[in-house]
């Protein structure tokens, strides 16, 4: 496929307001595509080299991308500067530059999608000494050989611009009518996608086996597994009695979620975040540790990495887990507070998935291959068949530093990539009022008024994530809790995802100064969820007679963005389950 037919698909995708009109798009797109090719589209597509555990990066700063304008192009460096500085956008600039240029390509092949990401990957695989020049040259080669529109997408992508506004879900379901006509198998391929975290091997499973061979997907090493997520319960009460007669009670450790893959023969140990991003390097003390104290010769486990001064025996406090977030810190503070690894599930076993595997089983798999229980321990756990039981358990986990406590059913399979009442989280912050805080994905801002102009940035309009919509649904307007640094960095980070409309996946009827793409995440407390007819969360149709849900004085609480997609924020549904539990009885403290 040539990859100006793809430039084409894309310039329609920007100028689409509905989702159902890009997954319309994508599919004939996807349709016309090959099975050799269908992996590279997507991940270009996606705006990538790889998926995103690879984390392969293109490396083009706006300066390289000028200076092979210049080559290619023929066009003085001050004159591309300039017109930068008018249309804001690289992509659009190089697209004029390449219009009006008088040098031509003595190549006169045309550019496919294979050749760009070859050219790309190439450009990526670029390092050390002399690379900016190489890079310089070879983007500067490629654009020379591309039309105006190609130039357009293929500087955006470079740039980490390309936002073309598709989750993942959209992608998958284009996948699904491209082969099938509609979109009934998208939960299939979602299915094949919770386990790999791999939307190119999913599309390219699709076009090469079909839907059987998506239904026969099995867990690989090294592909990480999306997690499970937990529920929330309002009172002791209601775990057991949503759990049956008896429950596994284990403590909530504040730490940072830690998928581990290991291949002893190999010997290769990699280890993913909840993202599913690969961040081995960041756990050097887990990995001197994990091949003797995990005895098994291949195993997917989950846990949470907790910094544990083993002296006094205490848990260490999200903020010091985290600080070896930064690369000059690892070695520090791993040998200052080595982090421990608290496993509460294993997902594969010496070839074997155990996914299906009832909670009881995978727990006493997991219990038998730890055997040394020095740095990489089993979660603590009881099984409670009251609530007296769990409270009590609650309280000394609390006591203990932990933040908390997640129940699970005995018998349930392990969920890839969902949110189910299998496993119920109760955190010490729950209280009648909304103390647990929600994760809200920013769709617009507000210009900064009075005191706030020069931040530039007055307020946000946030959002909730309706996973079954793959819709993002206004919920609140947030003006509070802000610092004056993170005003500025914030309307730093928007002003570079502004966009002209509203984008297509989300909806709200209040309109902000700007709209942005959803991208960013931030994590904000409210004194309670109310019903108003002002936001779009939870509405069924969107109408304007419809009352929806809406936050009561929100204010922001993270010190930034958060780790996390917008896809991952708070969804509507875990929306209307809290606000249900606001009405229930309080906690006892
Ligand atoms: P939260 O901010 O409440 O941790 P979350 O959205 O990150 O929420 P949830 O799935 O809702 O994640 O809550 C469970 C989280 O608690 C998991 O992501 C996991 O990282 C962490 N956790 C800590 N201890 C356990 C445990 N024993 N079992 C399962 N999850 C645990």
């Amino acid at each position: 496929m040539l990859f100006n037919e793809v430039a084409q698909y894309y310039q329609k995708l920007e100028e689409v307001s509905s989702r159902l009109s890009m997954i319309d798009i994508l599919s004939e797109m996807f349709s016309k595509t090959s099975k050799e090719e269908i992996k590279a589209l997507i991940y270009l597509t996606q705006g990538a080299l790889s998926p995103p555990f690879e984390g392969k990066e293109i490396g083009m700063a706006e300066k390289l991308v000028i200076s092979s304008l210049a080559i290619s192009t023929g066009a003085e460096q001050k004159t591309i500067e300039k017109l930068f500085s008018t249309t804001g956008d690289l992509g659009q600039t190089g697209e004029k530059l390449v219009i009006t240029s008088k040098l031509k390509s003595f190549n006169s092949k045309k550019l496919t999608v294979l050749d760009l990401f070859e050219s790309l990957t190439k450009i990526s695989n670029t390092s050390g000494v002399g690379s900016k020049d190489i890079k310089i040259r070879l983007f500067a080669g490629l654009i020379s050989n591309s039309s105006p529109i190609e130039t357009r997408y293929i500087i955006r992508f470079s740039l980490g611009t390309l936002r073309l506004g598709l989750g993942d879900a959209t992608i998958l379901e284009a996948l699904s009518k491209s082969i099938t006509g509609n979109r009934d198998s998208k939960e299939l391929l979602e299915n094949g996608y919770n386990i790999c975290g791999d939307l190119g091997k999913v599309a390219y499973i699709l076009f090469d086996k079909g839907i059987k061979g998506i239904e026969n997907m099995e867990v690989e090493l090294f592909n990480p597994i999306r997690p499970e997520l937990a529920e929330r319960a309002k009172s002791f009460e209601e775990i057991i009695e949503r759990m049956g007669v008896a429950c596994s009670v284990e403590g909530k450790y504040d730490g940072l979620r830690a998928q581990l893959h290991m291949d002893k023969k190999k010997n290769k140990i990699e280890i993913f975040s909840r993202n599913l991003e690969r961040m081995t390097l960041m756990f050097p003390d887990i990995l001197k540790n994990a091949f003797s104290e995990i005895n098994a010769e291949s195993i997917i486990v989950e846990g949470e990495a907790i910094a544990y001064n083993e002296n006094t025996e205490e848990f260490r406090p999200f903020q010091e887990t985290i600080q070896r977030k930064r690369k000059h810190e690892v070695e520090e503070k791993s040998a200052e507070v080595p982090l421990h690894l608290f496993l509460f599930d294993i997902m594969y076993l010496n070839g074997k998935q155990l996914m299906s595997l009832p909670y009881e089983e995978r727990r006493s798999k997991l219990e038998a291959v730890l055997v040394k229980r020095k740095m990489i321990l089993p979660s603590a756990k009881i099984i409670a068949k009251t609530s007296k039981e769990i409270e009590l358990f609650f309280n000394k986990e609390i006591t203990e530093g932990l933040e908390g406590v997640v129940a699970k059913d005995l018998n349930s399979k392990y969920v890839a990539g969902a949110r189910k009442f299998s496993w119920i989280k109760m955190k010490r912050s729950y209280r009648s009022e909304l103390s647990d805080t929600v994760d809200l994905v920013i769709i617009g801002y507000f210009s900064g008024k009075g005191s706030r102009t020069e931040f530039g940035l007055g307020g946000l309009l946030a959002a909730v994530y309706n996973d079954k919509k793959d819709l993002f649904e206004s919920i609140t307007k947030i003006g509070t809790g802000f610092t004056e640094k993170q005003m500025l960095s914030l309307s730093e980070l928007l002003g570079k995802i502004k966009t002209k409309k509203k984008p297509a996946r989300v909806e709200s009827t209040v309109e902000p100064d700007f709209w942005v793409d959803p991208k960013y995440v931030v994590e904000v407390r409210a004194d309670e969820i109310t019903r108003s007819p002002m936001h779009m969360c939870g509405k069924e149709t969107y109408s304007q007679d419809e009352i929806g849900y809406a936050l009561r004085f929100p204010r922001i609480v993270s010190d930034g963005v958060r780790d996390k997609k917008a896809e991952d924020a708070t969804t509507t549904k875990e929306i209307l389950e809290m606000f249900l539990l606001q009405k229930k009885k309080p906690l006892s403290d």
